[in-house]
């Protein structure tokens, strides 16, 4: 395959801790909130190697812009597509679309998309129904990791950030 893998990714339970999450009593928005095991620099080398990369995530804009852009970790993002912005969470394909506009890429390109998140119901059913690859971040104690649906199944699980370089350098 001459064309490099595109990586969507989603942010709590996958790349976030969501138990770490900080947030001042009685509001929605996330202050601070710890990387699982240095998944910022995994997507720094990611980065590094010409990986094009999105955000795709559940929440509001300003969580994100204080667990991404405040940290730097954004600079490593092509774009930071979240639900508040578009109006609808995974797994609409309104946000896997939102990406793929973000990065200019086109139906031809989604062979070559992954999207890595946590939960079953949204990140995976969401890319199975858009016709991209599933990946689930299987770390969390805090969610069903147990597919109950045949759109539940992921295509490949993971158990932290830098094991997707086993799947995108095998395949691409
Ligand atoms: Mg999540």
């Amino acid at each position: 395959m001459d064309k490099k893998a595109i990586l969507f990714w989603d942010s709590g339970d996958t790349l976030i801790e969501e138990d770490s999450e900080i947030r001042p009593s009685g509001s929605p928005i996330v202050q601070k909130g710890n990387f699982h095991k240095n998944a910022d620099k995994v997507l720094e080398k990611l980065k590094d190697k010409g990986y094009k990369m999105a955000l795709v995530a559940d929440g509001y804009k300003e969580s994100f812009s204080n667990l991404y852009v405040k940290t730097g970790v954004s600079c490593f993002l092509e774009a930071l597509i979240t639900s508040e912005e578009i109006g609808e969470c995974k797994p609409s394909k309104n946000m896997f679309q939102a990406a793929m506009d973000a990065l200019g890429l086109e139906d031809e390109d989604k062979p070559y998309i992954y999207m890595i998140g946590n939960n079953l119901e949204r990140d995976v059913v969401g890319a199975n129904r858009f016709g991209i690859h599933s990946v689930l971040m299987d770390w969390s104690p805090n969610y069903r990791m147990t597919p109950e649906t045949e759109e539940e199944i992921p295509e490949y699980r993971i158990h932290s950030a830098d094991e997707i370089w086993k799947i995108i350098t095998e395949e691409g």
